[in-house]
């Protein structure tokens, strides 16, 4: 495929934080001198008392431990809110844009303050302690926020579930880290649609124990069961309390928050996140990742039930006095321009949003998009996936004119942050490679064996170093923890991703390594020759998986979405596999090719290949958990339409 390179504009090379220079300088210092620079980072923030000791990390075999700034003293949402309100009250913290076109609000840092407060003080007097566990099941509203940073506020542990689960994976949740209290709605909203959040919270007390509180937030006023001695309205507490309530004083190493994996490689795991390390490197890329400056307006469209929406909805950019916007729809309704709508709406400067969104939005054509002006858009992110060329180039030169850098921001629930992407002003860019490590990030690529590969090369990416974002445990199974990452390669964090480095230097995510397909003894990520897929005009989405072939060892089966309105041919079926060959070699010519209507998605969006794996090889009755799909039914179609029957 050809390789493009964009080069920086020069007027991002002028005003941005950090040019290609500058990123040099910082990244030599950040290897060099890692506690000199950490220890100046962790100015950005406010601390009751000042870290003095900087990296205290360990990833030996049986004994890994990780501790930053461990003598520190701070609260994150004294950080988030109360140290901004001398400058900042009347500025518009969040933007809040509802799921009706008609509805959004603007909610300044002083309104927060009251709010978090409020919500604080209404756990506080249910007696809810410094570590005590707090599950939020709540929709997009602000009150998310608000539950989230009233945990940080009182030292309270919070997890926030995404309000699409389903009760038992609720009740699986709320279980593993023995919530005492839980903050949901009557019911959320999302495309037009109602999800009963509150009845799913009753259905999971069933079968979970030790919750003392339930306390709805009023979205909808839908008719929802409420227990006398258990559920309290939120507004009517709220009604009860002050708004003003003390900060406790937390170590940098006492725990943030519980995130539960999204599950799309099996049972999900407790995600621990601590206070000072998390935050400071919360701050810092959004601030250079997103060349965030004051006044830019700055739109993130993850849901908060994500990492991606901890730190960077809530966490980095409040952390940095900004003002980010909140979106409780979908990109689809009420049709397909609302995200464009949204950014002329509130002149947004900063957008962040999924591969599996943009390649949504491209399925319907450029016209959707070509109505809106985005004149205010300055610079787009992707997250999540690996972004298929094709994407990206739809997203720089229809989304963006031609005029906004993309930054592919590479990174897990697990990294905190992000590690590997391009920073704006400093960075060219190459459609589908996340570029080059963040500041203190050292990427390695080894083989099966553990070799460490030098150069341009192939394998499985891991980082030799720690950084202060970084995960501390699986809560409440550090064997787990030691096992799933330290274990494979000995003394190094391994993420589980493929990845390829260019003559250039750059990384190329090339998937999860259980994803990988070995064809006749080439082993090629499938990202690959689902970019290739892509890349064809017809076809809008592609999933590619390996299946036993009795002469190859692994032959490729492959998934396609057509474009709206294309016909799935025979004709057209030997077309894709010419044009694969043609991009890639004959190496990769899928042996199979399925037109799929849908693709099963985790609920983050993400392709769920384990299930895609098992129908290619024939074996429907064995697909496992399917309990996290967003749409268990699309499942039924591939099946009933299989293409490998023994
Ligand atoms: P689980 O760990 O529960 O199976 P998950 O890995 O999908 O779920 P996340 O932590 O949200 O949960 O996602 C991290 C993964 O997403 C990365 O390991 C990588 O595979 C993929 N990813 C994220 N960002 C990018 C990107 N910019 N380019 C390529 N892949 C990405
Ligand atoms: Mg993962």
């Amino acid at each position: 495929m050809s390789e493009k390179i964009y080069d920086v504009p020069a007027e991002w090379a002028k005003r941005a934080w950090v040019d290609q220079a500058k990123y040099k300088e910082m990244y030599a210092r950040s290897i060099s001198d890692p506690n000199g620079f950490w220890a100046e980072q962790t100015k950005r923030i406010d601390w009751m008392h000042a870290p003095t000791k900087i990296e205290n990390v360990s990833f030996a075999p049986g004994n890994v431990s990780i501790k930053w700034f461990e003598d520190g003293v701070l609260n994150v949402a004294h950080n988030c809110i109360d140290r901004h309100l001398a400058k900042r009250a009347s500025q518009t913290a969040i933007i809040w844009e509802g799921d009706d076109p008609s509805q959004s609000k603007h909610i300044t840092y002083q309104e927060l303050h009251d709010e978090v407060c409020r919500m604080a003080n209404i756990l506080r007097t249910r007696n809810v302690k410094k570590g005590d566990r707090v599950t939020i099941y709540l929709p997009m509203i602000p009150e998310a926020a608000y539950a989230m940073l009233a945990c940080a506020r009182i030292g309270a542990i919070h997890s926030v579930v995404f309000a699409g689960f389903s009760p038992d994976s609720l009740a699986q949740r709320i279980n593993d880290c023995q919530s005492k209290v839980i903050i949901t709605a009557d019911e959320g909203l999302r495309g037009g649609k109602k999800v009963p959040l509150k009845a799913n919270v009753d259905a999971a007390l069933a079968k979970a124990d030790g919750v003392d509180w339930v306390v709805v937030v009023k979205r909808t006023g839908g008719k929802v069961d409420m227990n006398p001695t258990r559920d309290l309205w939120y507004h009517e507490a709220a009604a009860m309390v002050t708004t003003e309530c003390p900060v406790e004083h937390m170590h940098a190493e006492d725990p943030l928050f519980i995130l539960y994996t999204s599950g799309s490689t099996g049972q999900p795991k407790g995600v621990l996140h601590t206070t000072g390390g998390y935050l400071v490197f919360a701050s810092m890329t959004h601030q250079y990742v997103f060349d965030y400056h004051d006044g830019d307006i700055y739109w993130c469209t993850a849901d908060v039930g994500w990492v991606t929406g901890h730190s960077y909805i809530l966490y980095g950019p409040l952390a940095n006095g900004a003002t980010t916007l909140m979106f409780e729809g979908v990109p689809n309704y009420p049709d397909n321009s609302r995200f464009w709508n949204v950014i002329d709406k509130h002149k947004v400067n900063i957008f962040y949003t999924a591969p599996t969104a943009i390649r949504a939005l491209m399925q319907s054509g450029d016209e959707p998009v070509k109505k809106t002006s985005r004149a205010s858009l300055r610079l787009l992110g992707s997250v999540g996936e690996p972004i298929n060329p094709e994407a990206w180039e739809w997203y720089h030169r229809v989304v963006g004119d031609d005029r906004c850098p993309i930054v592919d921001t590479w990174w897990q629930t697990e990294t905190g942050g992000i590690l590997i992407t391009p920073l704006p002003g400093a960075t060219k860019l190459k459609p589908g490679s996340a570029t080059q490590p963040f500041f203190g990030v050292v990427p390695e690529i080894v083989d099966a064996d553990g070799k460490v590969l030098e150069g341009e090369t192939t394998g499985n990416l891991c980082l030799t170093r720690s950084w202060p974002g970084q995960m501390r445990t699986v809560y409440g199974d550090h064997a787990r923890f030691e096992q799933t990452y330290f274990s494979t390669y000995k003394g190094k964090y391994f993420t589980g991703d493929g990845c390829r480095r260019d003559a250039d230097g750059y990384y190329w995510i090339t998937g999860r390594v259980d994803d990988v397909i070995n064809v006749s003894g080439h082993r090629m990520g499938t990202a690959e020759v689902e970019s290739a897929l892509v890349a064809h005009e017809k076809v809008s989405e592609a999933a590619v998986v390996g299946f036993p072939h009795d002469i190859k060892g692994q032959g490729i089966y492959a998934y396609v979405t057509l474009m709206a309105g294309v016909q799935p041919t025979e004709d057209l079926r030997k077309e894709l596999v010419t044009w694969v060959r043609k991009e890639i070699g004959p190496i990769a010519s899928p042996d199979q090719i399925q037109f799929a209507p849908g693709l099963p998605k985790t609920r983050s969006g993400k392709i769920m290949r384990r299930i895609l794996r098992k129908i290619a090889e024939d074996e429907p009755g064995s697909l496992g958990d399917t309990s996290t799909l967003a749409d268990p039914a699309v499942v039924d179609d591939l099946v009933k339409n299989r293409q490998n029957r023994k």
